[in-house]
C-alpha cells in the first residue's frame, strides 16, 4: 500500500486558496490552527449562539456564520458532529458554496449513506486524521503529524486527490504518512471496529468478566482490577509493539492461559456475530437504526446510559479511581474543546 509523505504533496496548491473550516470542536480547532500556521487563509464557520464562537475568536481566527463563511471559500471542510451535518449542509452550505469548490469531510458516514448528496459540480474529498483533535494539534506543534486517510468521492476538477493531499500536508498528516482509501471502506471499517472490537466488544468483555467473578463471590474490587484496570496495561503493550510484544512482557502463565481460554471465550459464535454486524453495516441497516435513534431524541441510548451508570463496575470503579489520584478523572467534558 502506498504511503504519501511531504514530498508527495504540493502544499502550494492549498496555500493560494480560501479555506473554511465549519465547526471548532475536537477536529475543527486543530485543522483551523494547523492550516493557518501552515500559511493558509482560514475562516471558521460557526453559529453565534454556541460556545465555540468565542474560543475561535480568542485563537485569533476569522469567525463568521456558516453561510457567510462558506460563500467565499474554495475549500469547505465540515467538522461538525456527524448527526448535525445533513441539516447544516442543506441549510447553510449547499445554497452558498461556490460552483466547482471542494467539499471535504473527516468521516465518510453521511456521504456514504446518502444523508448528504453533494451538489454535482463540487469536488468531494475526505481527509481523516487517525487520532483525536488535540493530538492532531499537539503533534503538528511538535513538527510532526498524525497519520491520515484521504479519499475522493467526486472529482470534477480532476485535481481532487491532489487537493486532498495538499490539505493533509497543511494539517501535518504527510509528516505521519497518508494512505488513500474510499468513503465506503473508511465508513464501514470505522463502524465495524468501534462496534465489534473497540467499544462494543471491549465493554461487554470487561463487564462479563467482572460479572462472572462477582457472581462467584469474589470481591468487586478484585474483579475491577483484574478485568478493567489492567486492560490498559495490556492494550498499551499491543499498541507499542503488537501482540508478540505483549506476550513477551506478560508471564508464561498468562500467555499459556491466553491460548487455552481466549478462543473459548471469543469463539466461532462470536465470529458469526461479527459477520452479522458487518452485514448490518454494509446493507445500511445499522445507519438507518442510528439515524432513527437520533431523530427520536436517543431513547435507547438514554436508557443504556442509565443502566450502565447503575452497573456495580461503575460504582466500585469510581471508588477505586479516587484511591489512585495519578489516574486522571474521567473527563465528562472533552478538554480538547477548551
Ligand atoms: P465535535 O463534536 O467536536 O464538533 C463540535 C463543533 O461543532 C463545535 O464547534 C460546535 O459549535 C459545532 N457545531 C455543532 N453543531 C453545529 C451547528 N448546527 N452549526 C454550527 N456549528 C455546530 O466534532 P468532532 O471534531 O469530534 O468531529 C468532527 C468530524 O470529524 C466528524 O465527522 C467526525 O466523525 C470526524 N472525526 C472525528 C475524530 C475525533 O477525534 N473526534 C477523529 C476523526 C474524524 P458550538 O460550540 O456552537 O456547539
Ligand atoms: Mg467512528
Ligand atoms: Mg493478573
Amino acid at each position: 500500500m502506498k504511503v504519501y509523505y511531504d514530498k508527495d504533496a504540493d502544499l502550494s496548491l492549498i496555500k493560494g486558496k480560501q479555506i473554511t473550516i465549519v465547526g471548532y470542536g475536537s477536529q475543527g480547532h486543530a485543522h483551523a490552527q494547523n492550516l493557518k500556521d501552515s500559511g493558509c487563509k482560514v475562516t471558521v464557520g460557526l453559529r453565534k449562539s454556541g460556545a465555540s464562537w468565542k474560543k475561535a475568536e480568542a485563537a485569533g481566527l476569522d469567525v463568521r456564520e456558516v453561510a457567510e463563511a462558506v460563500s467565499s471559500a474554495d475549500i469547505v471542510m465540515i467538522l461538525l458532529p456527524d448527526e448535525n451535518i445533513p441539516a447544516v449542509y442543506y441549510n447553510d452550505v449547499e445554497p452558498n458554496i461556490k460552483q466547482g469548490a471542494t467539499l471535504a469531510f473527516a468521516h465518510g458516514f453521511n456521504v456514504h449513506y446518502n444523508q448528504v448528496v453533494p451538489r454535482d459540480d463540487l469536488d468531494v474529498i475526505m481527509v481523516a486524521p487517525k487520532g483525536p483533535g488535540h493530538t492532531v494539534r499537539s503533534e503538528y506543534l511538535k513538527g510532526g503529524g498524525v497519520p491520515s486517510l484521504i479519499a475522493v468521492h467526486q472529482d470534477r476538477s480532476g485535481k481532487a486527490k491532489d487537493i486532498a493531499l495538499s490539505y493533509a500536508a497543511a494539517n501535518g498528516g504527510t509528516k505521519g504518512g497518508v494512505i488513500e482509501t474510499n468513503f465506503r471502506e473508511e465508513t464501514e471499517t470505522d463502524l465495524f471496529g468501534e462496534q465489534a472490537v473497540l467499544c462494543g466488544g471491549a465493554v461487554e468483555l470487561v463487564k462479563m468478566g467482572f460479572e462472572t467473578l462477582t457472581e462467584a463471590g469474589y470481591a468487586p474490587e478484585m474483579a475491577y482490577f483484574e478485568c478493567l484496570h489492567e486492560l490498559k496495561l495490556i492494550v498499551d503493550l499491543m499498541y507499542e509493539g503488537g501482540i508478540a510484544n505483549m506476550n513477551y512482557s506478560i508471564s508464561n502463565n498468562a500467555e499459556y492461559g491466553e491460548y487455552v481460554t481466549g478462543p473459548e471465550v471469543i469463539n466461532e459464535q462470536s465470529r458469526e456475530a461479527m459477520r452479522a454486524a458487518l452485514k448490518r453495516i454494509q446493507t445500511g441497516e445499522y445507519a438507518k437504526m442510528f439515524i432513527q435513534e437520533g431523530r427520536t431524541n436517543y431513547p435507547s441510548m438514554t436508557a443504556r446510559r442509565r443502566l450502565n451508570a447503575a452497573h456495580p463496575i461503575e460504582q466500585v470503579g469510581s471508588q477505586l479511581r479516587d484511591m489512585m489520584p495519578w489516574i486522571k478523572k474521567n473527563k465528562l467534558v472533552d478538554q480538547s474543546k477548551n
